[in-house]
């Protein structure tokens, strides 16, 4: 079977040396219904020269790897050259397998994408791409998901040369970032139902996020966002031509562009009625059914009794068109009758369009290595057109945004405003990533900004790896058995309720993480709570204090409770105290698993 990297269609793979030929082998096993072999040289009789092997790979196949220098390859390639639309994809690979290198046909031909898939299954090889949207970190028109259409190589190219683009949204829609040059039209010409031709005012560029079927003049490029559903009824036996005919023009009439429907609706009932199931096919959308029970309950401008008798429900199109686009949904075409000629309609249809939720992006940093940032936060902060965290985090990640992302950096405090900025921009359908250190649900701004969220966008939190985690890794294995955070600042928790949880941390004996320990402001604290821990552990009890975890001027040290020097703790600082069962070992604090271990010393 195929590795789950394997790309699509056939890629030949051509090879002139051993080494050529150990990495060809590796990818044929990793794909081995996706790659056709084509021997050179003395193995096999069949085998011809390079340029034969190229010559008929080049001709048969979808895709090229060619285990060759790429001068050499593109001698032989140069005289196949036929034209982009119709070229086959080539990557080159080095002798030593360091590089894969996207040669022809890096969009059209698949040579990127297989490139990097080729990087993935030879180990140590970097995929190197040099095609201009790919290599600027600005995303092809054609990479977003979702429909495009019109001047879409015109505007790729516009948008990559910093030409002036309007960027019209009949949709909030969260996108991802843009650069500069691609500025938001100002919301009068966003109102405007006309102008999509970008032909009016400036005549210059424009990228258009619309739902609305207008046809785009020679410098518009239009993103179809999924806005759509289409809600079918149709009687027993009703022709497919029919329904197809009714759903085609219904949207034809309202304006509305096919690309942007996501799928056809009906009762379960239906869900077998060979004309809804052909015209969701000629339309390109699955069929999605609903019980006739959830979709009774749809309020409905149009209810009538025959559904009700024949499937039980007063309204099959419109209900099911509504429930398809969920809440906020809205009603662009209400229920209308097929018009066959000679006899009564068999088919209804209504359109839906739903209403577009922006994306909230909780995002945990990793406590500061790179290499400790999970690769889902990675994909996030390339996916946000809006940033928003404190400036010491931002600058963290900075190069890893896309040209053109807003940054909506602040100091320390102002927690509360950061998190309705991010909010508030997230309701206004930007794709927004709320960054912060460790964890950003541990003692940061998961929970104001969630307290502050409303059911109107969609949250994704992404986990990091906290400062606790970070330091144990450090420290050894003190987390090994049950174990607490405490945050030691008592900015915005009376001290008594913390001194409560230390207490009970202290008798329940539970390894405690101190998060916030010390500051210049706050140093009686940390002594305070080590004193009340003392009361319930040995002196000889291990501690550990980890300055810095995984950031320049890391610093471990493990000592003890009794010997612990609060002097050396500050605010970059986290601070470990083992259980009655931890030990010392090597030089590294060990938290057994059970107790039992410790009975049995
Ligand atoms: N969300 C963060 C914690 C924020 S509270 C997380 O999950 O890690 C800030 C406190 O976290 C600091 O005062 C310090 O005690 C601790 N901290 C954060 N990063 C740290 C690091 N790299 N090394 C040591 N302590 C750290």
């Amino acid at each position: 079977m195929n590795a789950p990297n394997a790309p699509a269609g056939l890629v030949g793979l051509v090879s002139a040396t051993a080494a050529g030929r150990r990495a060809r082998d590796r990818l044929a096993a990793a794909w081995p219904e996706a790659t056709r072999v084509y021997d050179t040289g003395g193995e096999g009789g069949t085998a011809g020269t390079v340029r034969e092997a190229v010559t008929r790979a080049f001709a048969e196949c979808d895709r090229l790897v060619c285990f060759l220098a790429t001068g050499a390859t593109v001698r032989l390639i140069a005289p196949l050259l036929g034209g982009k639309a119709d070229d086959p994809g080539v990557v080159c690979v080095d002798e030593a397998q360091r590089y894969a290198v996207a040669l022809l046909g890096g969009h059209a031909g698949g040579a990127n994408d297989l490139a990097h898939a080729v990087a993935e299954a030879l180990p140590g090889c970097r995929p190197v791409v040099t095609t201009a949207t790919d290599a600027a970190g600005v995303p092809g028109l054609d990479t977003l998901g979702l429909p495009v259409e019109g001047a879409v190589a015109a505007v790729s190219r516009a948008i990559l040369d910093g030409e002036p683009v309007r960027l019209v949204r009949h949709s909030v829609l969260p996108l991802p970032a843009l650069p500069p040059n691609v500025a938001e039209a100002t919301d009068s010409a966003t109102q405007s139902d006309g102008g999509p031709g970008g032909r009016g005012a400036d005549d210059g560029y424009t990228l258009l996020v619309s739902d609305r079927a207008a046809t785009p003049g020679d410098r518009t490029a239009v993103l179809r966002p999924p806005t759509l559903a289409v809600g079918v009824g149709a009687s027993r036996g009703a022709p497919a031509d029919e329904v197809a005919a009714l759903v085609g023009q219904a949207l034809a009439d309202a304006g509305l562009s096919p690309l942007s429907v996501t799928e056809l609706a009906t009762v379960e009932a239906k869900a077998g009625e060979e004309g809804i199931v052909e015209a969701a096919r000629r339309l390109g959308v699955p069929l999605r059914t609903y019980p006739a029970e959830e979709l009774a309950v749809v309020p409905v401008p149009h209810p009538s009794d025959a559904p009700l008798a024949a499937v039980g429900t007063p309204s099959v199109a419109e209900a099911a068109a509504l429930l398809a686009c969920g809440e906020g949904a809205e009603l662009v075409v209400p229920k209308r009758k097929s018009a066959p000629e000679g006899r009564a309609a068999m088919a209804t249809c209504a359109v839906a369009r739903r209403r577009h939720r922006g994306r909230l992006a909780v995002v945990g940093l990793g406590p500061g290595a790179r290499d400790l940032l999970t690769p889902r936060a990675r994909d996030e902060l390339r996916r946000a057109s809006v940033v928003v965290g404190l400036d010491q985090y931002v600058d963290q990640i900075r190069d890893l945004l896309r040209p053109g992302a807003r940054v909506l950096e602040s100091g320390l405090g102002a927690e509360e405003e950061r998190a309705r900025t991010a909010v508030a921009e997230a309701r206004a359908g930007h794709a927004v990533a709320l960054i912060g250190s460790g964890d950003a649900g541990v003692y940061a701004m998961a929970s104001p900004a969630l307290a502050e969220a409303s059911a109107d966008i969609d949250v994704v939190g992404v986990p990091g790896v906290t400062a606790a985690l970070a330091a144990a890794a450090l420290l050894g294995a003190p987390l090994g058995h049950d174990h607490v955070s405490i945050s030691l600042s008592d900015l915005h928790t009376p001290w008594e309720v913390i001194e409560r949880r230390v207490r009970a941390a202290a008798e329940s004996d539970l390894v405690v993480t101190f998060y916030n320990p010390r500051s210049r402001g706050r140093d009686w604290q940390l002594p305070k709570a080590l004193a009340l821990l003392a009361e319930h552990r040995a002196p000889h009890t291990p501690a550990g204090v980890v300055r810095n975890a995984s950031r320049p001027g890391e610093r471990t040290t493990v000592t003890t409770l009794g010997e612990l020097d609060p002097g050396t703790v500050d605010m970059m600082t986290v601070v470990t105290v083992g259980n009655t069962a931890t030990r010392t070992v090597a030089g590294r604090m060990v938290t057994p698993r059970g107790y039992r271990w410790q009975e049995s010393r």
